[in-house]
């Protein structure tokens, strides 16, 4: 056959090979995506070029109309395949600059080498194709250079073993096209136009495709055959020179014999050799494969009667990553909660619903730490919640990013299953119920997942589901059960307080007898004696006087007692209101000491007040911290014997810290009885009095004079308002040695809590 005649069959082969490419394109799909545009085009093109290069072997057309036009051709192709490049990355937006850039490019080269650009005479001899050749190939190298920028890029920033192997047939297919170009630049059309046809035939695959054949695992099985089939021929070779030779020495030299032996000798080594160099592969090339059977026999017996949710995750994930040889992966429970279309149980349609994904535990490296694992939900009306809902099948990250069933995907979803940076979604299922889901990273190998693995996960998944709901029913009642003790000791803690209030109740009777009613007779003794008195005409006014005197006494000592219960228990409930002010604690001690310098004299006490002069303003309600006061130093007249020593002193805490931290000590110290340790503490509760009251004098500053119960309560309360603690130290009670006892105040000098108060 003439060199003519084969460039005919070639071309007339070539060409229908395109066009049945282009055929099935057209009969598979309705071409719509942006992709399947461009490659159809990127295919016709390709045809008409390789049919224009094939021509010039003709003499019918002027070979130079021809090289011009494939030359203008090349470029639309590499224009073409940039933009293909770009659908297939999936890269958002036109491109249209670059489109605008391409064209103008090919026009500039056109009129360049058409001679429509007149060239300056100091080119001299450079004519005008050969300058048209040079800009072509500069654009070209810059569309092919910019595919192989994206494709790296792109290939770098992924890390899905499915993503990269598609990647990786495009950069062969990259490789092939940049090749066919090399080739055509430096003419030699034949083979030029086959390496393109190997690149169309790629980009075609790779571009249509989803399930792609692994490139890594191809290499790896080829490499595999390749030295199994060689190991096998130099055994057989060398084994049958060893034989014959070993043989040939021998006196009788049978080739028969010899055969015969050689073929022993190998049957019986050859096997357990070939285990050995299988074994090698294996864990060298191939990758150890593993026995799922054993894997979902080990399963089922390890998570058999596991009740706890967070045991019976942390044993699935740990079993599945390590016989897959994974990263990471979290147990998600799923809660389902369909609305009116949806059919829960039996898997119908469902339109509106939502599935609720709790995760239970993650297991591996790159997760979130525990209390952050991403919950997420899942709408049922979506392309993923409804897949993995009704498929009951296991889904890869690959398909979701691919294919267009999963394309109109609401954003939150999506970023969902971004953030968790899985690779497959295997659903559980129970009775066609979506009770949970596994979530599953990359392999350590960085191979990706392969059918046998989706299978075993599928496997394992369902193996998984009665245990799963088990431990839900289970994890469900202890949730409950904790509910319920918690409610219990709710219960207990409100019973407690009742308790508390009925003794408080009690306890107010009690003190309300005594305390109200000796005031209260003393009034009504009074007021009988002055109305006898009067009724008998023997009332003088001095005696009148008199006794209206005693009456106010009574009454306001009735009031006092009576003002007392009523902060108390304005305390009690939050109510107590608080009018903050700056002031200053010196002057507030001194109108103290003065109202009660009678009592002191009475009982011919001393009474001094140390270090109060230097001591900042203060900002709190001087009324209250009047009452706080008072209440401590008639405690302190009442507690010590006549002519015991009372001393009020104070300074400031934290000197050098900011106004705002900064706060006061006051002690009140007397060398009264003092307090026993069992008694220090309970002092500041309602009502609570070391002695038996009924025993006591009454009167407000005499020696152990009875009180309600209450000055200390409502000194707390009202120190406790002002932001600030109230305590009692004391080495003991003995009314004989009088140990004494000081009660130390600490105010802040701002309180927050006043600061609050104030702004309400
Ligand atoms: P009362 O109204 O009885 O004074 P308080 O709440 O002020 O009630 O005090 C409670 C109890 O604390 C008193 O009954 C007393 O036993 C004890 N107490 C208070 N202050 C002192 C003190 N300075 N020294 C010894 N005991 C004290």
């Amino acid at each position: 056959m003439s060199t003519a005649n084969l460039i005919t069959v070639l071309l007339v082969l070539v060409s229908l090979l395109y066009l049945l490419i282009l055929g099935r394109i057209f009969r598979k799909r309705d071409v719509r995506q942006r992709t399947e545009i461009f490659l159809v085009g990127y295919i016709g093109l390709s045809l008409l070029w390789i049919v224009g290069q094939g021509l010039k072997f003709y003499a019918f057309i002027p070979a130079n109309i021809l090289s011009r036009l494939t030359l203008y051709g090349i470029l639309l192709l590499a224009l073409f395949f940039f933009h293909l490049n770009r659908a297939f990355l999936r890269r958002g937006g036109r491109g249209l600059p670059w489109w605008i850039l391409g064209f103008g490019w090919i026009v500039v080269v056109a009129a360049v080498s058409e001679g429509l650009v007149p060239f300056p005479a100091a080119w001299g001899n450079v004519s005008s194709i050969q300058v048209g050749v040079w800009l072509s190939m500069a654009g070209w190298a810059l569309a092919m250079g910019g595919s192989a920028v994206l494709t790296s890029r792109a290939y770098l920033q992924t890390h899905e073993p499915l993503h990269k192997n598609r990647l990786q047939y495009w950069i062969l297919a990259l490789l092939f096209t940049v090749g066919s170009g090399v080739l055509f630049f430096i003419e030699n059309p034949v083979l030029s136009s086959g390496v393109h046809l190997l690149g169309v035939l790629i980009v075609t695959y790779a571009a249509l495709t989803h399930n792609l054949l692994d490139i890594r695992r191809m290499v790896r099985r080829s490499v595999s055959y390749l030295i199994m089939t060689l190991f096998t021929v130099v055994i057989y070779t060398a084994g049958f020179i060893a034989v014959q030779y070993a043989f040939q020495s021998l006196p009788n030299y049978s080739p028969i014999w010899a055969g015969a032996t050689v073929a022993v000798i190998l049957a019986i080594l050859f096997n357990p050799l070939l285990t050995l160099v299988r074994r090698f592969m294996r864990r060298f090339i191939t990758g150890g494969g593993y026995d799922a059977g054993r894997i979902v026999q080990e399963y089922s017996t390890k998570i058999n009667n596991i009740l706890e949710l967070d045991k019976l995750a942390t044993v699935t994930l740990t079993h599945i990553s390590r016989s897959l040889d994974i990263r990471r992966g979290i147990l998600f429970v799923v809660h389902t909660e369909l609305g009116s279309n949806g059919s829960g149980s039996n898997g119908a349609s469902s339109e509106d619903g939502q599935f609720y994904l709790r995760s239970v535990i993650g297991a591996g490296d790159g997760l979130p730490p525990g209390a952050s694992l991403p919950n997420g939900t899942l709408s049922a009306g979506e392309p993923v919640g409804d897949y993995l809902y009704k498929e009951e099948q296991p889904l890869t990250q690959y398909d979701i990013d691919m294919l267009p069933r999963f394309q109109e995907m609401v954003p939150e979803e999506q970023a969902w299953l971004t953030n968790l940076k899985m690779v497959v979604y295997v659903p559980i299922h129970v009775k066609g119920r979506w009770i949970g889901l596994f979530t599953f990273g990359p392999k350590h190998s960085g191979a990706r997942y392969y059918d046998s693995d989706l299978t075993l996960l599928r496997t394992l998944a369902d193996q998984t589901g009665i245990a799963l709901e088990n431990a839900r029913l289970f994890y469900d009642l202890k949730t409950h059960m904790i509910r319920i003790e918690h409610l219990n000791s709710e219960l207990a803690e409100a019973n407690r307080k009742l308790t508390r209030l009925d003794q408080a109740k009690s306890d107010f009777i009690g003190v309300a007898s005594h305390e109200l009613r000796t005031p209260l007779t003393q009034v009504r003794g009074f007021n009988d004696i002055l109305n006898d008195m009067a009724s008998t005409g023997d009332l003088t006014p001095e005696m009148a006087l008199q006794m209206t005197g005693s009456i106010r006494k009574s009454a306001t000592r009735l009031q006092k007692i009576v003002d007392t219960m009523f902060d108390v228990s304005q305390i009690d409930t939050e109510m107590l209101d608080i009018n903050a002010s700056p002031n200053s604690l010196s002057s507030i001690i001194n109108m103290v000491i003065e109202e009660l310098s009678q009592a002191v004299d009475e009982r011919k006490q001393s009474l001094t007040v140390e270090k109060l002069g230097n001591l900042p303003l203060i900002t709190g309600d001087g009324q209250r911290l009047k009452q706080i006061f008072a209440n401590l130093v008639q405690n302190a007249i009442k507690y010590t014997p006549d002519g015991g020593q009372i001393e009020v002193s104070g300074r400031l805490l934290d000197g050098e810290k900011s106004s705002a931290e900064q706060s006061v000590e006051m002690v009140v110290r007397d060398t009264g009885i003092g307090i026993a340790a069992e008694d220090v503490e309970r002092l500041f509760e309602k009502f609570y009095r070391v002695d038996d009251a009924s025993l006591h004098s009454t009167g407000e500053t005499k020696f152990k004079g009875a009180g309600p119960g209450l000055g200390l309560t409502l000194a707390r309360g009202l120190v406790e308002a002002h932001g600030g603690r109230i305590w009692a130290e004391s080495p003991g009670h003995d009314e004989e040695k009088c140990p004494g006892s000081a009660f130390y105040v600490v105010l802040p000098l701002e309180s927050g809590r006043l600061r609050v108060l104030e702004a309400a």
